[in-house]
């Protein structure tokens, strides 16, 4: 028997990740309630205070949940390069934030990947739906396996997609597209698992 519930709030600011989170939700069958996003709501982002991708996504989506006041899906991701002793991971965001832009990003990794070949990577997404009225929080956390490449390519996704390359693929993720990400991605294993659990009232 799963929590009835019937809609949810995609809370993110990243327009990248509301596409994706949308996009995922509407390839589940017969979804027992009602997707909006944060556009009808007019609040301050939140700080991401913690060391780990779980804390933080909980903070988000019970900050949000405060000020809505309905179940609230938030997520909270990022780059873990292996070589680099999964650096920029938790702090991806600050990294973008520090060097000003995401081209001045890739350009600091391939520096600092400049004598590896192929690094391996992968991304992390903590998901975590909070439902304000009975107290319930579901958390899921998912991985999506790959190497680093330079230079940058294609157009498509957001952030750091055009230097991934996902394993089984030759192509970086903003080449590939958002369907073919929308199978594999970290964001929808998270997001899967997450309406598995919620279904099932786990
Ligand atoms: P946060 O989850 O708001 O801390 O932001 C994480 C940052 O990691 C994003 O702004 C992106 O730069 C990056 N990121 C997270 N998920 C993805 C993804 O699916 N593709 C590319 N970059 C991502």
């Amino acid at each position: 028997m799963g929590y009835m519930i019937h809609k949810i709030v995609v809370a993110s600011t990243n327009e990248g990740k509301v596409k994706e989170v949308k996009g995922v939700l509407d390839t589940l069958k017969d979804l027992e309630f009602a997707v909006e996003s944060l556009r009808d709501y007019a609040i301050t982002e939140p700080d991401e205070p913690y060391n780990s991708f779980l804390e933080n996504a909980v903070h988000k989506a019970k900050y949000y949940a405060k000020h809505i006041q309905q179940p609230t899906l938030s997520d909270d991701s990022g780059l873990c390069i292996q070589p680099l002793a999964d650096f920029p991971g938790v702090k991806t965001k600050d990294l973008v934030e520090e060097c000003g832009t995401l081209k001045k990003a890739f350009a600091r990794l391939a520096g600092l990947l400049k004598d590896h070949k192929k690094p391996t990577a992968y991304f992390n997404c903590a998901m975590v739906l909070y439902i304000p009225k009975t107290d319930v929080l579901i958390p899921y956390e998912a991985k999506m396996h790959g190497t680093i490449t330079f230079p940058p390519k294609g157009t498509q996704g957001f952030g750091f997609d055009p230097i991934f390359i996902p394993e089984g693929f030759d192509q970086t993720l903003a080449e590939l597209g958002d369907s073919v990400k929308n199978q594999i991605s970290h964001r929808s294993k998270a997001l899967k698992g997450l309406v598995e659990k919620l279904r099932q009232g786990l």
